[in-house]
């Protein structure tokens, strides 16, 4: 059987070794201009060099994202930097403006092209326009429903194309959106979206400025703009039965907790579905795994037609039941193992262990120690954010598996 691509987001190299640490077969990544992702960490050219020298090491590929529209005057900086990055083996630039297409032709011939969702593909004639313009993959639309989806790759052999599984959702088409521009003059396609569709509204009447009329869904007020998160994991068979190359999860500016968890459900859930089609069925608890994260209610978004009041999340703006505490830095060969705490952690927390294939292991902490500047490890009962720890725990553990405890309420 045909096996896609899982495609994962890699806002900077922590999160690109968790992604490949959690089974991605691709990453997608952004460098420190014409990206989309400006609030990402994003990558230096050296960053870029580390990162392919580490994927390709692993057998991952590595897509640099250069998708925003830049203009008139921003073109001189474009071609510096496509000049600059014109030595590394990226496996494909993503891309989404005609001038940008034009420029990488000239700065890396040789580069294979894919065409970016912010360049709206929405049906078989556009994906055959951008064949014929030499382009090799596209990123589907997350507008197209599944019966799009399949006529247009029936009708545009050779091409390959990606569908999104997972992942924040616009209420604009692909992102093409004025709402952050307007409000706060930071322009969603130039990578600089303050995701204002999250916010809460008021209505006023034309004639009565300053008095704020509620419209009130609840006691957390109004999101009228607010989509629900992507999530198709329970579609997997039938999108790969649409004959789709990759399947992408969206995030480059979302934790490594959300990478890890949503690549090792997506990781786990195609693999078994491509060893036995017939057997497949979604199982509760990598519903349960999405759910403990930070979302705003899931959706099939247009996957079945138009999501109309079922994509929209009227309840409140994030959902989740667990908070990411620390990574695994490494296990000494004693065992032992070093970790970086991102959450405030004591002595009687249940932390759990996640590891890739599901791996799950859950320990009461209670013996630990802090270590200090100089690396003197001092035992402790409670340790805070960027500090490391040391700790023997009586299960198997690797370096990148996270740790994280059941939120507390309050
Ligand atoms: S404001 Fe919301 S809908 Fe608009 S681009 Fe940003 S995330 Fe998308």
């Amino acid at each position: 059987m045909h096996r896609p691509e899982l495609l994962a987001p890699a806002g900077n190299m922590e999160k690109l070794k968790i992604a490949v640490h959690y089974g991605a077969d691709a990453v997608y990544l952004g460098g420190q201009s014409f990206g989309l992702r400006n609030k990402a960490d994003n990558f230096s050219v050296d960053e870029m060099k580390a990162a392919l020298d580490f994927c390709h090491a692993k057998n991952v590929k590595a897509y640099l994202t250069i998708n925003s529209y830049p203009r008139n005057e921003s073109l001189p900086e474009l071609e510096d930097y496509l000049a600059q990055i014109a030595p590394l083996p990226f496996d494909a630039y993503i891309v989404a403006d005609p001038g940008v297409i034009d420029a990488v032709r000239q700065a890396s011939p040789e580069c294979e092209l894919h065409l970016s969702t912010q360049a709206n593909t929405i049906n078989w004639r556009s994906a055959r326009f951008w064949q014929q313009q030499g382009v090799r993959r596209i990123n589907l639309a997350r507008e197209m429903s599944l019966d799009n989806i399949k006529e247009t790759v029936t009708k545009v052999p050779g091409m390959e194309f990606e569908a999104f599984v997972h992942g924040a959702l616009c209420i604009s088409y692909s992102g093409r959106c004025l709402i952050s521009s307007m409000l706060t003059g930071r322009d969603a396609n130039q990578g600089e979206c303050t995701h204002p569709c999250r916010w809460s509204y008021h209505l006023v009447e034309e004639s009565r400025p300053g008095e704020y009329f509620p419209v009130v869904e609840d006691e957390n007020g109004t999101f009228i703009f607010n989509s629900r998160d992507l999530c198709l994991l329970e579609h997997i068979p039938a999108l790969v039965k649409s004959g789709v190359h990759a399947l992408k999860i969206e995030g480059r500016m979302k934790g490594i907790n959300y990478v890890a968890s949503v690549l090792r459900v997506y990781r786990q859930a195609l693999d078994e579905y491509l060893a036995d089609p017939a057997a497949w069925t979604c199982r509760p608890e990598w519903l349960e795994e999405l759910a403990k994260l930070s979302h705003r209610g899931y959706t099939t978004g247009f996957l079945f037609g138009q999501p109309r009041n079922v994509g929209q999340e009227y309840e409140s703006a994030y959902i989740r039941s667990h908070d990411f505490v620390g990574v695994v830095d490494e296990v000494q060969g004693d065992g032992t193992l070093l970790i970086s705490v991102r959450n405030r952690i004591k002595a009687g927390d249940l932390i759990e262990f996640i590891g890739p294939g599901m791996r799950n292991d859950s320990l009461t902490l209670q013996h630990f120690s802090t270590l200090s500047e100089r690396g003197a490890a001092i035992p402790a009962e409670v340790a805070n954010p960027n500090q490391r720890i040391l700790l023997t725990v009586p299960f198997t553990v690797e370096t990148g598996d996270l740790l994280r405890r059941e939120k507390i309420a309050g």
